[in-house]
């Protein structure tokens, strides 16, 4: 079974068991640093294209990285599989 999910609850101890089936829906590099400490990957969006972090990569399916997918046949957001899982967070810009 594959999915995607997002969540603005990773930064609540209890929430921690998200980490493996949800992205943290974050705002601010801050934010996507807590969040990777605490064992998520992230999802994040901005207006600038260069706030992108060398932690994230661009949304395949955004404008910014040509629109080569969509989330339905790419799954990239759907959390973070263990201590293992080296995929990097996400970034889109938003418009
Ligand atoms: S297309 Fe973008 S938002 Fe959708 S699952 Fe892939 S990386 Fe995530």
């Amino acid at each position: 079974m594959k999915w995607t999910g997002y969540t603005h609850q990773w930064m609540y101890a209890t929430a921690q068991h998200l980490s493996k089936t949800c992205m943290a829906s974050c705002h601010t590099p801050e934010d996507v640093e807590q969040a990777n400490t605490k064992g998520f990957r992230s999802f994040r969006t901005s207006s600038l294209l260069a706030d992108k972090l060398p932690s994230e990569i661009l949304c395949p399916a955004s404008k910014e990285a040509g629109q080569r997918t969509s989330c339905a046949r790419c799954k990239l957001c759907d959390g973070k599989r263990g201590p293992d899982d080296k995929r990097k967070n996400i970034f889109i810009v938003m418009h």
